[in-house]
C-alpha cells in the first residue's frame, strides 16, 4: 500500500527530517543535496487499496532492482548527503531480502523508515528488522472497524494489523500510524482515535487521499463532503490539544479544498528522489504521468549525475518555467505553483499553476468537482459497489 502523502506533508518521529522538506529555501541558493531517498522497492502488495498512488501501470516483479543494486544505490545516496530513505512500495515487506535491504541502507548511514501496511509479519521478523537497523515503522490502517478497513483494502487484513500494532510496542524505535481518510470512512475518525490513544504511538497522520493513480480512479467515491471534512477539522484540532506531549497529530487536508496548494516534495527536485522498483529515479512518486518526459535509471547513471544534470529534474526547478500567476506571486517561494503532476490532470497543462490554488485560471475545474459531489453526495455516499480496486503486478 502506497500513501502518496508521506512526499506531501509532514509526519513522522523527533529524527525524521520531513519538516525539512515544507521549509521554503531561497530561489537564488546553489543546489543542495537530496534529503531523502524514498525507495519503491517492489510494486507487489498483499493489498488491494482503493485510493493506492502507484501508477495504474506496476512494475513486474522480474524487473526489481536486485539486493547489490539496491545497495549501491543507498551508498551512493549517502554520498550525495542523503540522509534518509524511505522503503516503500506496494509493500516493502514482500521483498525476502528486506532485511539486507534495511541491513544494507544503515550501514550507508542513512536513517531508515519502513512505510508499511504490516503485512507479511511475523515478531520474530520484526525483532530482526530492528536489529538490522530499521529506525521508524509507519503502519497503515484503512479505517478504524474491521468491515470499513477490508472493503477499503479488499481483503481481510484489518486485525493482523491491530497484532502488529502490539508487537511494535515491544521495540525501542519511532512509529506512526497512518490513516488514510476518505468519505467512506471519515466518520469512524472519533474510533481512531481511540486506537491512537490506547497504543499511544509517537506520531499519527491523518492523510486525506491525494487524487492520482486508482485515489483518481475513485476520486468520485473517496472525496468528502464539506461538511464532513468540517466535522473532521473540529474532531483532529481538539484531539491534536488533548494528545500533545504524548502524540503528535498531524492532519493532510485534502487538496481540493485548501486555498493554497502544498509545496510538493518541497519543491520539484529540491529536496527528493524517488526511485521506482525497476530503477528509474522520479522527482516524485507521480511524475510519470507527466508527457513527453524522460526519466532516467540508476542501472545507467549515478544518482549524482541524475540529480545534478538530468532533464527531468531541471524541468521544473527554480522559478524560469512559471507563468503568471505564479510568476509573480508573493507565494511562489512557498508552494513552488504546487504540483506539476495534479496540474497535468486537471488541465492538461503540466507548467499551469496547480488549479486547487485559489488564484490559478482553472480553479474552476476543481470547484465543478467540488460542486458535483455535492449535487451526488446521497446517492454515492450509500453506494459501496463500483471500487476500482489495485492489482498487482505481473
Ligand atoms: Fe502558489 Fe502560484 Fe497560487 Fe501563488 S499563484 S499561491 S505561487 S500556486
Amino acid at each position: 500500500m502506497t500513501c502518496l502523502t508521506i512526499w506531501r506533508g509532514c509526519m513522522i518521529s523527533g529524527r525524521s527530517i520531513f519538516s525539512f522538506l515544507l521549509a521554503p529555501l531561497a530561489m537564488t541558493e546553489t543546489l543542495e543535496s537530496p534529503l531523502a531517498l524514498v525507495a519503491e522497492l517492489t510494486h507487489r502488495c498483499p493489498l488491494h487499496c482503493v485510493y493506492c498512488s502507484n501508477p495504474l501501470e506496476l512494475t513486474s516483479r522480474a524487473t526489481e532492482l536486485s539486493t547489490e543494486e539496491w545497495s549501491r544505490v543507498f551508498h551512493e545516496a549517502s554520498e550525495l548527503g542523503v540522509l534518509q530513505a524511505d522503503f516503500t512500495g506496494g509493500e516493502p515487506l514482500a521483498r525476502t531480502d528486506i532485511i539486507e535491504l534495511v541491513h544494507s541502507a544503515r550501514a550507508a548511514k542513512l536513517y531508515v523508515s519502513l512505510i508499511s501496511s504490516g503485512l507479511p509479519l511475523d515478531e520474530g521478523k520484526l525483532g530482526r528488522l530492528v536489529l538490522a537497523g530499521l529506525d521508524h515503522f509507519q503502519l497503515s490502517f484503512q479505517g478504524a472497524r474491521a468491515e470499513t478497513a477490508n472493503e477499503i483494502s479488499g481483503t481481510n487484513t484489518h486485525l493482523a494489523k491491530l497484532r502488529v500494532l502490539d508487537w511494535l510496542k515491544q521495540h525501542r524505535i519511532a512509529v506512526t500510524l497512518n490513516f488514510v481518510i476518505h468519505r467512506k470512512n471519515i466518520h469512524e475518525l472519533e474510533e481512531m482515535l481511540l486506537i491512537v490513544e490506547e497504543h499511544a504511538p509517537g506520531c499519527v497522520e491523518f492523510a486525506s487521499v491525494q487524487y492520482y493513480g486508482y485515489g483518481l480512479a475513485n476520486r468520485e467515491k473517496l472525496l468528502p463532503t464539506r461538511a464532513q471534512l468540517d466535522r473532521c477539522v473540529k474532531i483532529l484540532t481538539e484531539a491534536e490539544q488533548r494528545l500533545r506531549g504524548k502524540t503528535r497529530v498531524v492532519f493532510v487536508v485534502p487538496d481540493y479544498y485548501a486555498r493554497y496548494p502544498k509545496p510538493c516534495v518541497g519543491g520539484w527536485g529540491r529536496k527528493l528522489m524517488l526511485i521506482s522498483p525497476d530503477g528509474v529515479v522520479l522527482p516524485c512518486h507521480a511524475a510519470s504521468v507527466i508527457p513527453r518526459m524522460r526519466f532516467e535509471n540508476v542501472k545507467k547513471r549515478s544518482l549524482r549525475g541524475i540529480w545534478e544534470d538530468s532533464d527531468s529534474f531541471r524541468a521544473f526547478r527554480g522559478q524560469q518555467w512559471m507563468e503568471e500567476p505564479c510568476k509573480s506571486c508573493d507565494r511562489r517561494e512557498v508552494d513552488f505553483g504546487g504540483c506539476r503532476c495534479q496540474a497535468f490532470l486537471l488541465t492538461g497543462d503540466r507548467a499551469a499553476t496547480d488549479p486547487v490554488c485559489s488564484l490559478a485560471p482553472a480553479r474552476g475545474n476543481v470547484d465543478r468537482i467540488l460542486r458535483e459531489l455535492e449535487e451526488t453526495k446521497n446517492r454515492v455516499a450509500t453506494d459501496s459497489i463500483g471500487w476500482v480496486y489495485r492489482k498487482n503486478p505481473a
